[in-house]
């Protein structure tokens, strides 16, 4: 599927928008027709995470601490304990315009909306995307107001 297709078959999380084509500008580059790894930045919410062991002296003195313990642990207790002193770490990713990237900045909060608001500014007008709708007089729907 082409990058633009991809694109309009998924809606912005939280951006409000209609799927239509730009207003014309005389822009010269797309990086839908043009497409090339584009690194889009970084983002808390995409990491993946990595597991930290402790280190096997302090497991081994963790080990003698249960064993000054009024009840005996068994081995298996033990290991889940010990498994609670690794440490998770969050490795942050690099967003790229690539099918992972984008299906991240369009289904994240902090991403959606600033990554529609750059694609409209660096894509060709005619595409039919995800762009943010100007709300007008029309959309509020005044006219049918009763007060
Ligand atoms: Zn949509
Ligand atoms: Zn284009
Ligand atoms: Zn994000």
């Amino acid at each position: 599927m082409e990058l633009h297709s991809y694109i309009n078959s998924k809606c912005p999380v939280g951006v409000p928008h209609s799927h239509c084509s730009g207003k014309p500008t005389n822009r010269t580059g797309c990086v839908l027709c043009a497409p090339y790894n584009i690194y889009m930045g970084k983002c808390d919410n995409y990491f993946r995470t990595h597991r930290v062991f402790l280190e096997e002296e302090k497991k081994y003195i963790l080990n003698r601490c249960l064993d000054f313990y009024p009840i005996y642990i068994p081995p298996e207790i033990r290991e889940i304990i010990i498994g609670f002193a690794d440490t998770i770490v969050h490795i942050l990713l690099d967003i790229r315009l690539d099918g992972a990237g984008i299906d991240h900045m369009m289904s994240c909060h902090i991403c959606s909306h600033k990554f529609i608001s750059w694609l409209d500014g660096h894509s060709c007008s005619d595409h039919v995307l995800p762009r943010i709708r100007d709300y007008t007089v029309d959309d509020l729907n005044i006219d049918n107001m009763t007060i």
